[in-house]
């Protein structure tokens, strides 16, 4: 094989041809590239062939992937063409995505080792900032979605909200109940958001979603059922779950205030230590939660009500259907007997969307998917945090949970 040859295919470039390789001062390899005759002058939206434009600014360089310890650099000339559409663009090359001093491979690895490893790792092996990283992974999801139709058979669908930076902001996220897979992200929690992904749904596939879980938020369900006929709304596990703890922590809250106040510093100091306890799945408790919630049962009856009242509300996801819509109307029951007020508020909201809560539990909506996506997200984004934009986030998050990574170069 002719040495040029070799390089090509030691740095993965297809329909280019390699005009000199130069290893400079410091180490960096630099390799002068074109495109080959069938590649040259064309437009990098629409493909097409274009009259050409200018020179442009001159020759360009572009990180490719390293060649053992050494850098390795494409360049090459970027002239410009006059898309009859797009109008004066610099022209596509093979090895690169428009507008991207990286070049395909280069970018294909670094989302790779994105999902795959820490975000230190990627940062030290591809000697990148941690930022670039962000950008580099919504380039390559913008790619892929454009491939690939996430929202062609969607029947039943989940809406989610996930705050980023620390509860300021706030993506709407829909998941494929089917695949389990993430099907569309955006920033923003209100309407606007929700009628956008409708509208980007077409009217014909509005009509094939059957089943829709969301929050109770009106936001949410009053664009669904306009635009969704067939669908039935649910008011998911995941949400109810979450309310029931939520009340159960105002009234840990309180008791814990009125014991510090009335001057009962021991169980004041057990009680500020209780939460997990008390959030916990029974089964998962450690031996000393197991001691503390005892304790609770102890010392305080009306926190240890609001314990079992959550628990129980629990319980009505995990028993077969019949027998857990029996399980609800005791517990609403129980609930509007128990003098807790938190309590009484999530059940005259369960009751106002009974029919809600119920078409969940009949349509055996699996709640331990929605808390798993939940945990995962969570978990992305957190490590978004670093993050400007939200958009960079919302790569992370499609790549890693919507099957959308490319795999590694070759
Ligand atoms: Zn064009």
């Amino acid at each position: 094989m002719r040495p040029l040859r070799i390089w090509k295919k030691l740095l993965g470039i297809e329909r280019a041809v390699i005009e000199q390789v130069e290893l400079e001062q410091g180490g960096a390899l630099v390799v002068s590239v074109r495109p080959n005759a069938r590649e040259r002058g064309r437009c990098p939206h629409c493909r097409r062939r274009c009259p050409g434009y200018d020179w442009g600014e001159g020759r360009r360089r572009g990180r490719a992937l390293d060649l053992g310890t050494n850098f390795g650099f494409l360049e090459a000339e970027a002239p410009r063409v006059a898309c009859r559409r797009q109008g004066v663009l610099v022209a596509a090359v093979p090895w690169a995505r428009h507008d991207s001093n990286f070049t395909r491979a280069f970018q294909e690895q670094v989302a790779w080792l994105t999902l795959n490893t820490s975000k230190s790792a990627v940062c030290e092996l591809m000697r990148i900032a941690w930022r670039r990283v962000g950008w580099i992974c919504a380039r390559v999801l913008a790619e892929q979605t454009a491939k690939r139709d996430l929202c062609a058979a969607l029947r039943p669908i989940g809406f989610h909200e996930i705050s980023i930076r620390k509860g300021q902001r706030y993506l709407t996220v829909v998941v494929d109940h089917d695949s389990g897979r993430l099907v569309w992200a955006h920033p923003g929690r209100d309407r606007k958001t929700v009628e956008r992904f409708l509208e980007l749904l077409s009217k014909q596939r509005c009509a094939q979603i059957k089943l829709v879980s969301c929050d109770d938020a009106e936001w949410i369900t009053r664009p669904l059922s306009q635009r969704c006929g067939n669908a039935v709304i649910c008011l998911d596990a995941f949400h109810i779950v979450k309310a029931a703890t939520d009340a159960l922590d105002e009234i840990r809250r309180q008791v814990w205030n009125e014991a510090r106040k009335a001057g009962q510093t021991q169980l004041a100091r057990e009680l500020k230590g209780a939460r997990f306890a008390l959030c916990k799945n029974p089964g998962n408790l450690s031996e000393r939660q197991q001691l503390t919630l005892a304790r609770i049962q102890q010392l305080n009856q009306r926190l240890y009500r609001a314990y079992l009242l959550a628990q129980q509300l629990r319980e009505i996801y995990r028993v077969p259907t019949g027998h857990a819509l029996a399980l609800l109307e005791a517990w609403l029951k129980w609930a509007r007997r128990s003098r807790l007020q938190p309590f009484l508020k999530l059940a005259r909201r369960i009751t106002e969307q009974r029919a809600r809560v119920e078409a969940a539990i009949t349509n055996k909506l699996s709640n331990a998917r929605l808390q798993q996506l939940n945990t995962q997200l969570r978990l992305i984004t957190r490590r978004g945090f670093g993050y400007h934009s939200p958009w960079a986030v919302i790569a992370l998050a499609m790549l890693s949970l919507s099957g959308l990574c490319p795999p590694l170069p070759s």
